[in-house]
């Protein structure tokens, strides 16, 4: 079968869309991509650490993610959404390439996250002028952060030291369910406000949960 040229492969946009919200095959684990706006690497939470100020620039931090194959085309694998995902350059040179996909996933499971959330909560709390100054790739996700109560907040931090970051993030997935979900821009992300949402609908029912079982 001749090589089909890298224009026929599904869009950095079309993967990142189609995996958004969506569990990996075999599990319950969710990529750590919290944000459309704020792409990460879907094995190790890897993203550019530039500063992106305009649509273009965003596209271009994107593209600084490969776009992998779970079955490798030398294997037969298609060039379809559903078999590709984005990994930084060194998670792809060092995923598994075998005949089994289920080996791609677990490796994509088990792999240990590095980026995004964890650092977060190692702020002093909303008001933390670090919150609010911040102009990197977690923006979004710190100056919906600011916005919470002092409650809120300790409650996240408090659930954040007791999970891995995937937990965390499944949590926020069913939050966003929960409210009837939450609509992104291409380029644009969730916008602070509505993580800010999540992130108190996350706190509001865990608390619910520990009421409930007193
Ligand atoms: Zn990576």
């Amino acid at each position: 079968m001749a090589r089909l040229a890298d224009d026929a492969m599904p869009t950095h946009e079309e993967i990142a869309t189609y995996w958004y919200c969506r569990a990996l095959p075999g599990s319950d684990d969710y990529v750590p991509l919290i944000d459309l706006g704020e792409p990460e690497c879907f094995a190790c939470g890897w993203c550019r650490t530039e500063q992106v100020t305009s649509k273009k620039a965003l596209e271009k931090r994107w593209k600084g993610l490969e776009r992998a194959h779970v079955l490798a085309r030398s294997l037969g694998g298609a060039d379809a959404v559903e078999n590709i995902i984005l990994l930084c350059e060194r998670c792809h040179k060092e995923s598994p390439d075998t005949a089994d996909p289920q080996r791609f996933w677990r490796w994509v499971i088990d792999h240990p996250a590095s980026g995004s959330m964890g650092y977060v909560f190692q702020l002093e709390g909303p008001r933390d002028p670090r919150v609010r100054d911040y102009t990197g790739p977690q923006a979004h996700a710190l100056r919906a952060l600011a916005l919470l109560s002092s409650d809120d907040w300790e409650t996240l931090v408090e659930l954040q030291e007791k999970m891995t970051q995937k937990e965390f993030i499944r949590l926020m997935r069913e939050a966003e369910m929960r409210i009837g979900g939450v609509s992104t821009h291409w380029g644009i992300g969730l916008s602070s406000g509505t993580v800010a949402e999540i992130f108190r609908e996350v706190a509001r029912h865990h608390r619910d949960l520990q009421e409930e079982g007193r």
